[in-house]
């Protein structure tokens, strides 16, 4: 209870500064994190002195439940117009803010023939407050996350050579699915020799074969909240090759690991490990950006890549995911989920890094 009224409290003092008398809140994720609502439909309108969630008949009991803070609102979403209108009207608001992100233009215009009021297009505004995460928040990824590396040391265990990708997968996504998560956090990769070379594969029927990388990135969910993680593993004996660009991603993680700072861009931060990737020659493979952040999404802001100028804030999660992908041989890429601490990050993840695995 307590947090959504804080949440809310943060909410209506940013409405203040850019001078809005309510604010319409759609998006699925944000709706949940400002009121606990997670239902399918409905739509938040918040004043500065109240809070309405305005859902249709399927959802009012679940509502009730799960958003006692706020004055329920029936309505289906094709009366979602009219309804705002209306709310509008009773109100008196001047300015209000809509999420510009989420409302598809067919729905603004629908919007603007319904509210007589003028209708200001607000960017990201809530996705910027869930950027750090509060204790609750951090208790949830915790837990999470533990069910991912629990995920990944099971893999160890049954993956054979001979085994459909798919097949691997299944095996994971039943294992977190029976193992506290409500669902996987995302669809789980399993991408085998030349497979792993596409940074987002996802499974195939190839046939795991011994001596390959296998990258695998799975993740769970939790109260909302999401894991993400990824290993390489190799069965039987590997090759120069492959030690050699293991090697390489390691010490890019590694370099970031250590060396990302609160106050840092996410520029900054991917830096550290290119840089280590780029001076071992391989800088032209590892083609996406070092991570992202994730909570109630799976890729959530900031960012850390070469473009990114957000700043890392102590409470922001981070993945740190260096990767190098080589068309026709395959990719290694390990992933481990952070949070930005005072001095450095605390890494959550700890699956072990191992790669090759005897043969059974
Ligand atoms: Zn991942
Ligand atoms: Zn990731």
């Amino acid at each position: 209870m307590y947090r959504f009224d804080a949440r809310m409290l943060r909410l209506r003092e940013e409405l203040t500064a850019r001078e809005l008398d309510a604010f319409v809140v759609t998006h699925p994720q944000n709706r949940r994190y400002l009121s606990g609502f997670t239902g399918s439909d409905g739509a938040l309108f918040v004043t500065p002195d109240g809070g309405k969630l305005i859902t249709d008949f399927r959802y009012l009991e679940q509502a009730e439940r799960q958003s006692p803070g706020f004055e329920l609102v029936e309505a289906t979403p094709l009366e979602l117009p009219e309804t705002l209108g209306e709310l509008v009207r009773q109100t008196g608001v001047k300015r209000v803010g809509f999420e510009s992100h989420d409302v598809a233009v067919a729905d603004h215009s629908d919007w603007t023939r319904a509210v007589d009021s003028e209708l200001v297009p607000v960017k990201e505004l809530v996705e910027e407050m869930r950027a750090i995460k509060d204790r609750g928040e951090l208790e949830a990824i915790k837990r999470a996350v533990a069910i991912g590396d629990a995920a990944m040391a099971h893999v160890r265990e049954f993956i054979r050579p001979g085994m459909t990708e798919r097949e691997v997968a299944w095996e994971l996504e039943v294992y977190v699915r029976t193992h506290g998560a409500e669902a996987a956090g995302f669809d789980i990769i399993v991408a085998s020799g030349p497979n792993g070379a596409m940074a987002h594969a996802t499974v195939s029927d190839r046939a795991i074969q011994a001596g390959e990388p296998i990258v695998i990135d799975v993740g769970a969910r939790v109260d909302g909240y999401h894991s993400d993680l990824t290993r390489t593993l190799l069965l039987g004996e590997p090759d120069d090759r492959f030690e050699e660009i293991y090697d390489v991603v390691l010490r890019a993680q590694k370099a970031a690991l250590e060396g990302i700072r609160p106050g840092m861009t996410g520029r900054e931060a991917d830096a550290l490990a290119r840089n280590v990737i780029e001076e071992a020659g391989y800088g032209e493979y590892f083609r996406h950006g070092l991570g992202h952040s994730v909570g109630l999404e799976i890729h959530e802001n900031p960012k850390a890549s070469t473009v990114s100028e957000a700043v890392l804030q102590p409470g922001m999660t981070l993945t740190v995911e260096p990767g190098i992908y080589v068309t026709g041989w395959g990719g290694v890429r390990v992933e481990d989920l952070v949070v930005i601490a005072g001095n450095g990050v605390e890494v959550l993840s700890r699956a072990e890094k191992r790669p090759s695995m005897s043969l059974p």
